[in-house]
């Protein structure tokens, strides 16, 4: 039987992917420099199999992608998903933001086509840069049948990961992600996937946050715990946002006059963790009031895009424990 021919439509954002700097060194670049028919001029050859579009979105340091931007990224896919020539997408990115714009993806898409991101830790100027491997690998996951309906997926350094869980864990390796709960899938390497595990495996439910007739996101902001860090840091958080998230320690701790002081506040307070590994549930003593919610698997960053689109809908703070809880458990 002939193998379909997919069309896999790359839809560029920046980052160091498209990063130029001095030739042969891998830092002291500037992100986002190189346009997309650029770059895909560069792949090697991808078969007879594959088809590609493509489109320039952004051109930027993923630092500076905004919430306006991922709303009409968002947009963006679930417009080009209806298009039945499309089979699969890849996104390039920066890698510094794409635990973020991966789960918030993956927390607004509406469709069971493959949606893969990757980027590069370094320039396309750099010795040995790994954009173009990366990308040649996104493209093949893109394109494979089992990826189909695994929500959205980081393709990085032979490695699929889930874009719910994954997490930026090196500075600068080449191998630079991982999650906080197992976010690893699968592998991929000379054009072919090796699944092991999948989204649904993973039992988390499937939260979907519509965009229709959403301009802004409420404001949630994160705020750091520290040994001795003071408390009235909260009051200027509260004064300003919609909802907080705490990057607190251990399993979502911090200090009895945190406590009393977020037990004052009016908005909703997540406890999440700066320790890289583990969950956060909740507890008697730290969730004294009705505001305080537990982050579960949810990093800080990953934690204040799930409150954000809950906003949405809900200021409850019973409604807003219950959508947290609802997306750990199946
Ligand atoms: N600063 C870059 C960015 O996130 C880093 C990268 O892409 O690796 O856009």
């Amino acid at each position: 039987m002939q193998k379909k021919i997919r069309n896999i439509h790359i839809i560029a954002t920046g980052g160091t992917i498209a990063g130029i700097g001095d030739a042969g060194q891998a830092s002291n670049y500037d992100a986002g420099q190189l346009a997309v028919d650029e770059l895909i001029p560069q792949l090697p050859p991808l078969g007879d199999q594959i088809t590609l579009s493509y489109e320039q979105f952004a051109n930027v340091d993923s630092n500076d992608m905004t919430t306006a931007l991922w709303i009409s990224l968002a947009r963006r896919i679930n417009d080009l998903a209806a298009d039945p020539s499309i089979d699969g997408f890849v996104i390039t990115h920066g890698t510094d933001t794409m635990d973020e714009i991966s789960y918030f993806l993956s927390l607004t898409l509406q469709t069971p086509k493959p949606v893969v991101i990757t980027g590069s830790m370094r320039p396309a100027s750099a010795t040995s840069a790994d954009g173009m491997l990366n990308l040649y690998d996104s493209i093949f996951v893109a394109a494979d049948s089992h990826s189909y309906g695994q929500n959205v997926l980081v393709c990085f350094c032979g490695t699929i990961y889930s874009g719910r869980n994954v997490i930026k864990s090196s500075t600068f390796q080449l191998n630079a992600f991982d999650g906080r709960t197992p976010s690893c899938l699968g592998y991929i390497q000379d054009r072919i996937c090796f699944y092991y595990n999948n989204y649904h495996n993973q039992v988390y439910r499937r939260l979907c946050f519509s965009l229709d007739h959403v301009s802004a996101l409420p404001r949630v902001d994160v705020a750091y715990y520290y040994t001795n860090a003071p408390a009235d840091v909260l009051d200027y958080f509260a004064s300003r946002c919609d909802g907080l998230v705490i990057c607190g320690t251990g399993a979502g701790n911090f200090s009895e006059e945190w406590i009393e002081k977020i037990s004052s506040l009016s908005i909703p307070v997540v406890r999440s963790s700066r320790v890289m590994n583990g969950m956060i549930t909740p507890t008697s003593h730290f969730d004294r009031s009705a505001n305080s919610i537990a982050a579960y698997t949810l990093p800080p960053q990953k934690a204040r895009i799930l409150l954000s689109l809950a906003l949405l809908h809900t200021r409850d703070f019973a409604e807003l424990g219950k959508i947290f809880r609802e997306n750990e458990l199946s």
